[in-house]
C-alpha cells in the first residue's frame, strides 16, 4: 500500500525521538536550556529530538528534505549544551559523533520548495515541556502540497484523560486510510474518532495553556456564544489536536493574538491530517483550507480552527459574525 514504508519509519522516528524527550523531561537543569532569538524556550530534548528523527529519515528517506524547528545557531555558541544533546542522542543512536550530530540537526534547514518533503516539530508546546506538563513529538509528510503522512508522539499523555497514572501515546495517520492510537512502547494501533456532538452547547474545546499564543479572551466569547458551558480543556502543543481526534474534546479553537504572527507548518501538519482521518476539520478562522506549500509558515492562513466536522460551520459562522462587528 502507498506511503506503508514512510509511515513505518515516521513511526520509529517519533518513538525514539519521544524516548529521548521522556528520558530528560524531569532531570532538566539550569544549562540544559536557554533562549533564542525570538525569546523562546529550546531545551537540549529540542536538539536531540530533531537530530534522531533527521537522521532515521535519512537512512530511509536521504533524498527528501526535512523542515524542522531547530537550527544550529546557538549551540555553535554553546559548548556545554552540545555535549548534553550529545549524549542523549548517543543513547538513542550508535556511532554519531558531535560533528554528524551537528549534521543532523542542520538538515532541518531543508527547503519546502520541493514536491515532497518531511516537517518536524521536535518537542511542540516546549513550555509544557518545561512546565512538566503535555508536549508532542511531531512528524508529517507532504507531497504535492497534500499531507501524506502524520505522526505524533505524546509520551506525557493519559491514555484515557481521566486516568492519570497510565501515560505515553502516539497517534499516526496516512492519507485515506483512518487515524490510530497505541502505547508509545508498543505496535497496538486502535483505530480512533471524533465525537459525533451536533450542539455545541454541550461540547468541549481545547485551547492553548499558553495565553501569549492565541486569545483565550475571544475563546471564552465564542464558545459562549455557542453555548458551551464546560471548562476548556487546557493543554500544550499539538496534543490538542490529539484530543480532538479521540474525542476528549469536540473542538480546538487557535485564535489569533495579533495581525502579524503566522502560524508555522510543524505546529499544525501532523495534527491537521490525524484529525482529519478521524472524521473531523481542520480550517483557518476564515473557514480557508490550511496551505502548506508557502514555505515554513502558513503565510495565507491565519490562526486555527478544529472540530469534529459536524459543529465546524457554527463556529465558523460566530467568528464570521464577530468579525463583522469589529
Ligand atoms: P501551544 O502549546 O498550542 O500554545 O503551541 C505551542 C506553539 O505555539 C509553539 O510551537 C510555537 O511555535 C507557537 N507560537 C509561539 N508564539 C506564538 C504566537 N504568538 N501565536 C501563535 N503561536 C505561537
Ligand atoms: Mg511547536
Amino acid at each position: 500500500m502507498a506511503y506503508e514504508k514512510e509511515l513505518a519509519v515516521a513511526l520509529q522516528a517519533v518513538r525514539k525521538a519521544s524516548e529521548l524527550c521522556a528520558s530528560v523531561q524531569f532531570k532538566l537543569v539550569d544549562v540544559d536550556r536557554l533562549q533564542k532569538k525570538d525569546q523562546s524556550p529550546v531545551t537540549i530534548a529540542d536538539y536531540g529530538s530533531q537530530a534522531v528523527m533527521s537522521a532515521l529519515l535519512a537512512q530511509s528517506f536521504a533524498a527528501d528534505p526535512l523542515v524542522g524547528e531547530e537550527d544550529i545557531d546557538e549551540l555553535l555558541k554553546n559548548h556545554d549544551m552540545r555535549s548534553r544533546v550529545l549524549e542523549l542522542v548517543q543513547e538513542q543512536l550508535e556511532g554519531v559523533d558531535e560533528h554528524d550530530m551537528l549534521a543532523l540537526i542542520a538538515r532541518g534547514k531543508g527547503k519546502s520548495d520541493r514536491s515532497r518533503f518531511w516537517t518536524c516539530d521536535p518537542v511542540d508546546g516546549t513550555k509544557g515541556f518545561l512546565r512538566q506538563e503535555q508536549y508532542a513529538v511531531a512528524l508529517a509528510l507532504l507531497e504535492e502540497g497534500e499531507l501524506q503522512v502524520g505522526v505524533l508522539g505524546c509520551p506525557n499523555l493519559p491514555k484515557e484523560l481521566d486516568k492519570p497514572a497510565d501515560r505515553g501515546c502516539i497517534f499516526y495517520a496516512k492519507k485515506g486510510e483512518g487515524a490510530f492510537m497505541s502505547d508509545l512502547d508498543s505496535s497496538n494501533g486502535q483505530p480512533i474518532r471524533v465525537d459525533e456532538l451536533d450542539d455545541p452547547g454541550r461540547a468541549r474545546f481545547a485551547e492553548s495553556v499558553e495565553s501569549a499564543h492565541s486569545a483565550l479572551a475571544i475563546h471564552a466569547d465564542i464558545a459562549a456564544s455557542l453555548g458551551m458551558t464546560r471548562t476548556p480543556l487546557r493543554i500544550d502543543g499539538q496534543c490538542k489536536y490529539a484530543a480532538v481526534a479521540r474525542a476528549d474534546a469536540s473542538l480546538y479553537l487557535r485564535y489569533p493574538k495579533d495581525d502579524i504572527y503566522r502560524e508555522k507548518i510543524w505546529d499544525h501538519a501532523a495534527g491537521a491530517i490525524i484529525v482529519q482521518e478521524a472524521g473531523g476539520r481542520v480550517t483557518d478562522i476564515d473557514g480557508r483550507a490550511l496551505d502548506f506549500s508557502l514555505g515554513r509558515e502558513l503565510l495565507q492562513n491565519r490562526g486555527v480552527v478544529v472540530t469534529n466536522g459536524i459543529v465546524h460551520d457554527k463556529v465558523l459562522d460566530i467568528i464570521a459574525a464577530r468579525r463583522n462587528h469589529l
